[in-house]
């Protein structure tokens, strides 16, 4: 291993030796401090995320700011990590919540600050020491999250970017330092970590892709119902785990929808990044724009009709495309994460279960409807880590967020993403 990163390993096993003892109002403290830092520089930041990945900037800054916003959640949250007291025959009857040490996270691009930080905050508000690797192309950004840490008067090693390649993971993951790995991305790239993870006995949490479904029922808002799914599939240049990527709609109303749909899907042309009013870029990188063509060809290859067609004008941007997909295509069992979206034909309600069910992932699904028996219906049966019901997706720090089946394990936000990265240790005496 190459000598530097050794030597950060060290510096955040010695500070977690300390930091584990400071009282969990201090940290509260710190984290605070480092959101004010955040949210009084959103617009700094925010241009280094649109540099490196080229997220449009009035996006950029609200993820700077929706970060801040996170952390004050939890420099005000409540502390659950007191050690409990259980009634029991025993005098000392206690469960204790230790923090696990340094904790290593692999991050991607498509959000560069919130998903770090989305990891890092409460894991080292229960008292670990985190280490970096951000994607490749966002090392910029792992950087000055580093810098905010120390200027909030963190201590020195409580975060650290690590600047490595993918490659290099592996290494790091097996050190006997790293106690833990949190991981967003690629199934790929989390099937790899938390097999090192597993061969190494270590924790590990995976935040991996999906397909969510946005189901259009027929006594739904169809004009809102419209508006919102164009904005749940093209956020963000459709990059996100969690965007709506098929949309699923009930026959009846399939012509008084998808008129309104496409309307609203064809608002967003790409254009320069870096002014305000911009609603849709570029792709984060090339290789990725060519995955998402491939991907499109295979999908019509396979029977898949042409609603809008995907038409690459650069070499990362696309004029947004619309596919009719009927099951059975292989493309369902693919994330689309680029500016595409599936849409599929339902009877009715049980089918339209079916349907959104019927793929490997399981992150987020949004059901619209009016009836609230209807509404129970999807919220019962579908496979996923949340329900919407007549909203787009956006996690909230306060609810937990993460996936089942192929979309990974483990919770991120919330009062539960501060027991992910602790030991829970029975204390009993006589
Ligand atoms: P990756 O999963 O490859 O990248 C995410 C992070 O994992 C990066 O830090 C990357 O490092 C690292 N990584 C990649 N491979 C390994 C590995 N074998 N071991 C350890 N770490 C690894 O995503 P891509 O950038 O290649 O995007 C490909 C696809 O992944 C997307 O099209 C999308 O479907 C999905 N994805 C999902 C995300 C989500 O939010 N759930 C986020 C990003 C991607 P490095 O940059 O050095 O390769």
């Amino acid at each position: 291993m190459e000598k530097l990163i050794e030597k950060k390993l060290l510096k955040a096993e010695q500070t977690f030796q300390e930091w584990k003892k400071v009282p969990f109002e201090e940290k509260q403290k710190l984290i605070a401090k480092a959101a004010e830092i955040f949210k009084s520089k959103a617009e700094n930041f925010g241009k280094i995320i649109t540099d490196e990945m080229h997220k449009p900037i009035s996006q950029s800054i609200s993820e700077v700011e929706k970060s801040a916003l996170m952390m004050n959640y939890y420099a005000e949250a409540e502390n659950v990590l007191k050690p409990e007291k259980i009634q029991s025959e025993y005098s000392i009857s206690e469960i204790h919540f230790v923090p696990k040490g340094v904790i290593l996270g692999v991050m991607p691009w498509n959000f560069p600050f919130w998903q770090v930080l989305r990891f890092a905050t409460p894991a080292i508000l229960a008292g670990n020491t985190v280490v970096l690797k951000h994607a490749s192309i966002c090392f910029g950004s792992g950087n000055a999250i580093e810098k905010v840490f120390i200027e909030a008067g963190f201590p020195e090693g409580l975060f650290q970017n690590l600047e490595i390649g993918h490659k290099e993971v592996e290494e790091v993951l097996e050190h006997s330092i790293i106690k833990g790995v949190s991981l967003t991305g690629s199934g790929k790239a989390g099937a790899e970590v938390a097999a090192t993870a597993g061969k190494n006995i270590k924790k590990s949490l995976l935040e991996l892709g999906g397909s969510d479904a946005f189901i259009v029922l027929d006594d739904a808002d169809l004009g809102e119902a419209a508006k919102v799914g164009a904005l749940a599939r093209l956020q963000n240049c459709g990059q996100t785990c969690v965007a709506a990527k098929r949309f699923i709609v009930q026959k009846n109303i399939e012509f008084d929808f998808l008129p309104k749909f496409i309307l609203e899907y064809k608002k967003y042309i790409p254009a320069d990044p870096h002014l305000k009013e911009s609603k849709l870029s570029g792709m984060a990188r090339p290789d990725l724009a060519d995955d998402l063509e491939k991907q499109y060809q295979k999908a019509l290859d396979n029977g898949a009709e042409v609603i809008i067609p995907l038409e690459r004008i650069s070499e990362n941007e696309f004029n947004p495309g619309l596919i009719r997909v009927a099951e059975g295509n292989p493309i369902l069992l693919d994330e689309l994460f680029g500016p595409l979206g599936m849409v599929m034909i339902a009877e009715d309600d049980k089918e339209a279960l079916k349907i959104a069910n019927d793929i490997p992932f399981g992150l987020s699904n949004s059901v619209w409807t009016s009836d609230k028996d209807r509404q129970h219906f999807f919220i019962e049966n579908l496979e996923s880590g949340t329900v919407n019901i007549n909203r787009m997706t956006s996690s909230d720090p306060r609810f937990p967020f993460g996936g089942t089946k192929s979309s990974g394990y483990g919770t991120e936000l919330s009062l539960h993403a501060l027991k992910e990265f602790v030991t829970i240790k029975t204390v009993l005496g006589k």
